[in-house]
Order: C-alpha cells, then sequence, then structure tokens
C-alpha cells in the first residue's frame, strides 16, 4: 500500500459497450446499436477475473440497455460479489433529457437491472458525469426514487463535461433528505483541477499520475479516492469506428493493450471497496453543498 495509508477507495465500472461511448454517438446512433456485435459480456469477464485476482470488490454502473440483453451476467457479477447499481437506460445525458425523462429513464433502468440481479439497486452514476448546474432536479429525482448515493460529478471544467464549482468530495446536495453525491476523483494544484479519477486520463497519462493524485487524495485531503473504466477499455480487438472525430478517437484507443495491467498495479497499491461501502463511511461526514442560486430560488 502506498504511504501506509487504508483508507477504502471506491473502484467502479461503468457498463457499456463499445459502440455506446459518448464520443462516436453521432456515428453509431442508438438504432444501429442492436445491429453491432455485442462485447460487453466478454469484457465484464475479463473485467470480473482482474478484481477477482486482485481481491477486489467493486461497483459495476450498468446501463438498463445492456443489463435487457445480458441478464445471466448481472447475476454473475451479484454473485461475485460486486455491488451493481444503475448507470440510466441508454447512456442519454442527464442535462439532455430534462427532469420527466430524466425520472422516467431511471426507473426503468432499475426495474431491469433489479428484475435481472434479484437485488436492490441503490446507486447511480450519470452518463458522462451529466449532472451539473444545468440539472438543479437531479438529486432530488434521485432522492424520491430512493437511491443512497450518486457518483454523477466530475468537479472540473472539460469539454464534454464537469460542474466546476462542485465539492470535490462527498456531500449532500439536498439538505432534507440523505441522498450523497461522491465525485469522482480530482487533483488540486494551486488553482487547478485535473481530472484524476480514471477514464481515458488513467490509461493515456503516465501510470504515476493517477498513483500520485490518489496517494494525494487520500493523504493530504484524507478522502476516499472515487476510480472508474469501462469493459472496452481492457478490449484492444474492438472494431475500430473509422468515421468518428479524430480527437474521440485518440482518446478511445489509446493504450488499451496495457490498461489491464495498469489497472492491475493500481489495485495492488491501494485499498479498493464497493461504492455503496464508501457512501457508508462518508455519509458521516458529508456536508450540505448546494450552489448559491438553488438556494435562493428555494
Ligand atoms: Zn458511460
Amino acid at each position: 500500500m502506498v504511504a501506509g495509508v487504508n483508507l477504502i477507495n471506491g473502484m467502479s465500472v461503468d457498463v457499456e459497450d463499445w459502440f455506446q461511448v459518448g464520443a462516436f454517438e453521432k456515428v453509431l446512433t442508438r438504432d444501429s446499436w442492436d445491429t453491432l456485435s455485442p462485447r460487453v459480456e466478454r469484457n465484464c469477464e475479463v473485467v470480473l477475473d482482474l478484481y477477482a485476482a486482485a481481491g477486489v470488490k467493486a461497483t459495476f454502473f450498468t446501463l438498463g440497455w445492456v443489463a435487457a440483453r445480458h441478464g445471466p451476467l448481472m447475476r454473475r457479477i451479484v454473485d461475485a460479489g460486486h455491488e451493481l447499481a444503475s448507470h440510466g437506460w441508454d447512456h442519454a445525458r442527464v442535462f439532455a433529457l430534462g427532469p420527466q425523462a430524466f425520472a422516467a429513464d431511471i426507473a426503468r433502468a432499475r426495474k431491469v437491472l433489479e428484475d435481472a440481479s434479484g437485488v436492490a439497486i441503490t446507486g447511480y452514476r450519470a452518463p458522462s458525469f451529466s449532472i451539473d448546474a444545468r440539472t438543479p432536479w437531479a438529486h432530488e429525482i434521485l432522492a424520491e426514487q430512493g437511491y443512497a448515493y450518486s457518483s454523477s460529478v466530475a468537479p472540473i471544467a472539460h469539454d464534454h463535461y464537469g460542474w466546476r464549482e462542485a465539492p470535490r468530495f462527498a456531500f449532500r446536495p439536498l439538505a432534507d433528505a440523505g441522498l450523497l453525491e461522491i465525485p469522482v476523483t480530482t487533483a488540486q494544484v494551486g488553482s487547478r483541477r485535473m481530472a484524476a479519477g480514471g477514464g481515458g486520463f488513467f490509461r493515456v497519462l503516465p501510470y504515476q499520475f493517477s498513483r500520485w493524485a490518489i496517494a494525494r487524495a487520500n493523504g493530504q485531503d484524507q478522502r476516499p479516492a472515487v476510480f472508474y473504466f469501462h469493459p472496452w477499455e481492457v478490449d484492444p480487438d474492438q472494431p475500430r469506428v473509422s468515421d468518428a472525430p479524430l480527437r474521440s478517437k485518440l482518446r478511445h484507443y489509446t493504450n488499451l493493450q496495457g490498461m489491464a495491467a495498469k489497472l492491475t498495479r493500481l489495485m495492488g497499491e491501494f485499498s479498493w471497496g464497493r461504492m455503496d461501502e464508501v457512501a457508508r463511511i462518508e455519509a458521516a461526514r458529508a456536508q450540505v453543498w448546494q450552489p448559491a442560486a438553488l438556494g435562493a430560488a428555494a
């Protein structure tokens, strides 16, 4: 373990197939998905093996669309001791849905996830971390539907997403409900905040950056890190989407080959657990945080 720190960090994987990536959505539209070869089940088996070898229990934030087509996989995830949680229905971003459509999206996903797995779903991660300043209603709807926590905020400025003003660690977005928001990990250096919780950043940047950022969250900040990746990131043989934007392709296909070894190293150097476990620990100290504009409107 790094620096003798034994904080439990949140390990998670966002379960979507290679053709459901936000950056490809203009090229691979939703009506084409059922014509493409699924690889998510095979890739999740690779992920399950990596976790088993490392002795890590994690959270699988899974699309309802995937659960509807791969029911037995949902069972295997739960039987292996992992948490099954929701990633919404078909990766529509929260800010693109509006309140009614969002409520319907998460209810539909949850029903399929619960029916397939036989367990209650209490965690949610928005597609592309799309809960931000534009969606003041999202946490309220999650609380109404009985979720215990959300891990849907990236407290950074990014070209696709981000809620720059949000706290870096777990907070209560509602004064009158227990719902926790547990943002993905960032690194703060002076006034600069960088994404440091996984995904493409973990794959593309040197391993030492993630190691440094997680050690810093655990050490200097004394808080758990929240890390995520995708099943397609451990699949170097996935079909190449040739007519996607160059920038998206560069992000998507860099270092897929080295990802599994990098993940194994990361899991060996820190303590990891399920997000619901992190939520239980963080609930004791999370403070209410609401943007000033929301407070004024209430
Ligand atoms: Zn996703």
